[in-house]
Parts: structure tokens; sequence; C-alpha cells
């Protein structure tokens, strides 16, 4: 197996409201080997992007915090490092790329500039050295007339090309790390096809770890070594991308695959939906968090929250159907035993 890049060890994250502590995620736990590609998958709601801002410590200027638990990251731990210690990380070597290219932009500088800060900033170059590696970069990234549109601004360019930008503004200090939340969604099909497709290359060039959060099977299919299915909060299965498409274990997993549209059944049948909708952090029921809308669901499954139990290998699910098989070693302990 490859060595571990980033390893996330019961981490809790959330936000103080009006009616007290809301976890977002729950001892959530999670490892990314070096050049791996990781998905966390669920629905809206589920705490993926809520993960992202803690790892890269951004958690705190949206108004939460982390409540518990380890991002080690090369040895070094984030969850305890003050802000200006992050700073120098942030962009350097762990970067990041938002659902929407248009917002992520800054509107009033050229594309080039905005390329050509990060480099100034993280590898003090001059202003000259740093724009002529924006130019590159543009390039690198697929957009054509680099020099042209380097002088441009966003609102001159497609979305997709203005999220080719994010990803050379992202890529431009060579990250080991790269967090792409949703870096598909606001694009038209064929143009998500060909961003997914320049991660996966430049991913090969530069040998960089990627975690991917999505809410789409399909892209996780496309691009995941390893697949951690989220749910309100908790990582409820975890395993192989192999694994999780071919012995998907918990209700929720099994659920997420068969919502997925595809091309037989009788036209004009409906397509299948997951019933009822993730319930919001704050109001959780008990026992297994996904019990009110699982089709197996058993009286432990409404007192007791499962723990993971281990499926085979690294393929692990929270979930009572599988108490025979044994509690994975890093279980966390919210789950207890009958
Ligand atoms: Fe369903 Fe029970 Fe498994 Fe939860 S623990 S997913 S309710 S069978």
């Amino acid at each position: 197996m490859a060595e571990n890049l980033l390893e996330i060890r019961k981490l809790t994250a959330g936000f103080a409201t009006e009616h007290g502590l809301v976890k977002a995620t729950d001892e959530i736990s999670i490892s990314i080997g070096k050049g791996q590609t990781v998905c966390l998958v669920g629905e809206s709601g589920s705490g993926k992007s809520v993960t992202s801002l803690a790892i890269m410590r951004l958690i705190e200027y949206a108004g939460g915090m982390i409540l518990g638990g380890d991002i080690h990251f090369q040895g070094q731990d984030l969850a305890s490092k003050k802000q200006e210690e992050m700073r120098s990380i942030r962009g350097d070597r762990i970067a990041m790329i938002f659902q929407d290219p248009m917002s992520s932009l800054n509107p009033v500088f050229t594309v080039g500039e905005q390329i050509a800060e990060s480099l100034r900033l993280h590898q003090d170059k001059s202003a000259g050295e740093a724009m002529k590696m924006a130019v590159e970069l543009l390039r690198l990234v697929g957009i054509p007339a680099p020099e042209i549109r380097a002088k441009q601004y966003p609102h001159e360019l497609s979305g997709g090309m203005c999220q080719r930008v994010v990803i050379a503004i992202a890529l431009a200090c060579r990250p080991e790390l790269l967090i792409a939340d949703e870096p598909t969604t606001a694009l038209d099909v064929t143009v998500q096809a060909q961003i997914l497709d320049l991660l996966r290359n430049l991913q090969e060039e530069f040998g960089m770890s990627i975690l991917l959060i999505t809410h789409d099977m399909g892209v996780a299919a496309e691009m995941a070594d390893r697949i951690a299915v989220m749910y309100a909060g908790a990582i409820v299965e975890e395993g192989s991308a192999l694994e999780i498409f071919d012995q998907p274990s918990h209700p929720y997993t099994v659920g997420l695959l068969q919502s997925i549209p595809g091309f037989e059944g009788e036209r004009g049948s409906e397509l299948y939906t997951i019933r009822g909708t993730i319930p919001p952090l704050g109001q959780l029921p008990s026992g297994c968090r996904f019990h009110p809308r699982c089709p197996h669901a058993m009286d432990i499954c409404r007192s007791q929250e499962p723990p993971d139990f281990l499926i085979s290998g690294e393929h692990r699910a929270a979930c009572w159907l599988f108490e025979d098989k044994p509690v994975w070693s890093g279980t966390n302990e919210r789950g207890g035993k009958r």
C-alpha cells in the first residue's frame, strides 16, 4: 500500500449555534496515500465540504471550529497549527479547487495576475518571472493562446476555461495534496469530462495526491483509488473503488449506487431514490443515523450506533448487518457492541 501523505484520525469539526455545538463531522478517519485519489462521496449536507475546510483550517473563517482529532500531513498535525503557520502550507503544499470557478476568481484582476500572485507569495518570484510561469501554467492546463488569455479577466473566459485557470492557480506551487471540492459540478457534461481528464493527467505528471469531494458516484468511479462514503457527518463505508462498486455493503452506499440513472429500464419508469432526506446535523436520530431511511433497519439500529465492521481487507462499513464480522481496528468510539 502507498505511504500515507495525509492521515485524519477521529476528526470532529462543527459550529456553535443557538442550540449549542453542532458536529458537522463526527470522529471521521481517512487516509490518503502518496499519489492516490480518495473520493469523499455523499449527499449535500453530509459534511464533505466541512471536512475539506477543516483540513485546510479554513473552517475557522467559515465560523466553525475543530473540536477534536488529528490531521497528520507529512508528520505535522495541521489541527494544532496556528493560522500564520497554515498560511505557508495553504496554496503551497496543499491547494484547493472550489466548485464554482467564477466565484473563486477575483473579477478585478487578470487571470495571469491571479496565478502569478501565488508564485510571488509562496516562491518569492519576481513579478516578471511569476507572469512568465503563469503563462506556462495556462499552457499546461490546456488553455489556447495563453499569452493572450493571461491578460484577460475572468468574465472574458468560459466556465470551463475559468476552472482550468483555478486549477493552474492550485498547481502553481506544485502541491503535494490537491483538495477538489465538487470541481465539475458547475460545468456542463463534456467540459466535466475534460476537467477530470486534465486532473488525472496532471496528477500523473506531478505525482500529487487528490482528495476529491463529489456527490456523483459516476465521477468517483472514474477517478477514485479509494472511496469514503459520508452520511450525516460520519463515514459509513470505506474501501477501494473496486470494493465499493463490486461489493457495496452499507445500505446507504447501495442506495447511492442504485440512484445513478442508467440507460436500462423501461422508458417512463421511475428513477430510484433513497426515501426521506438527510437529517439536520443538530437533530440526528438515535442509534444508526441512517435508520429512518434504511430499508433494513432492525431494533438495534434504532438504539445503538454501529461501530465500523471489517468487511474484508481494508473495506469497512458501519452497519449492524455485519456484526458477525470483526470490528475495524481503527474504529471510532461512537459505535457500541450489543
Ligand atoms: Fe440500516 Fe441498521 Fe445498517 Fe443502519 S445499522 S444502515 S439502520 S441496517
